[in-house]
């Protein structure tokens, strides 16, 4: 499968659905995250569902586990492929997550949604960690969660392009891991990411997906540019 997944971050249905008819067929999929969600609601979910669109659902769950699964039982029912939640609200609330996700897939005959971690989100430093109680390496922290999660039945883990090996090499080779912060090699620098790999070197570093938003959304034409990267992969 072709494993970059659009981020569709602009603020109207109109804008993300004239972004997907023009990228359909050349990626492997669209993450819809807080601001097309809170503006456009799960309607624009079914929107691209129902035209047999992968999905990455990027609402990240974090709240007491009766709460979370009942969030992502409506999760499952917008008809998306992928769904995800802070893995730092611990082992009862990935579970119920992931047992949320079997049973409403079931319920509802349909095909259950990847259900992924975000370990440490990649704005936070050291001294942001720190600043919340957690005094050890971003990387041991990042790993140790992402360990968690695969022991509590999540699929896989958010991860930035740095930490895919690590997280690779502790949790095996079936595990899912979805990588943004993503710079072809004539766009390192740009924009607010830091610390970016290509699509090749992130692939090569043990990546399943590549969350790729504006190098392809803002491209002059976000078609070609999808193209390009796909090609580079
Ligand atoms: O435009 P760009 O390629 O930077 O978009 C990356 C997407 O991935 C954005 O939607 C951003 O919010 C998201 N993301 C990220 N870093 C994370 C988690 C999500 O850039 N650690």
């Amino acid at each position: 499968m072709n494993p970059i997944l659009v981020a569709l971050d602009v603020d109207s249905a109109a804008k993300a659905i004239a972004l997907a008819d023009a990228l359909r067929g050349s990626v492997g999929g669209y993450k819809i995250g807080k601001q097309l969600f809170t503006a456009a609601g799960p309607a624009m979910v079914h929107e691209l569902t129902s035209r047999g669109d992968r999905v990455f659902l990027d609402l990240k769950f974090h709240d007491i586990p009766n709460t979370v699964a009942g969030a992502v039982q409506s999760a499952v029912a917008t008809g998306a492929w992928m769904v995800n939640v802070h893995a730092s609200g611990g082992s009862a609330m990935m579970k119920a997550a992931a047992e949320s996700a079997t049973k409403a897939a079931a319920a509802l005959g349909r095909p259950r949604p990847l259900v992924i971690g975000v370990t440490v989100l990649t704005s936070m430093t050291e001294a942001a960690l720190a600043e919340v109680g957690v005094t050890r390496p971003v990387i041991d922290q990042v790993v140790h969660l992402a360990r968690l999660a695969k022991q509590s039945g999540l699929d896989g883990v958010v991860a930035s392009p740095q930490e895919t090996a690590a997280i690779r090499e502790a949790c095996g080779p079936d595990f899912q891991i979805v990588t943004p912060g993503i710079r072809p090699a004539d766009q390192q620098g740009k924009d607010d990411q830091a610390r970016t790999l290509t699509p090749a070197e992130a692939m090569k570093a043990g990546s399943t997906y590549l969350v790729i938003g504006r190098p392809i959304t803002g491209a002059p034409n976000p078609r070609e540019a999808a193209e390009q990267i796909a090609a580079s992969l």
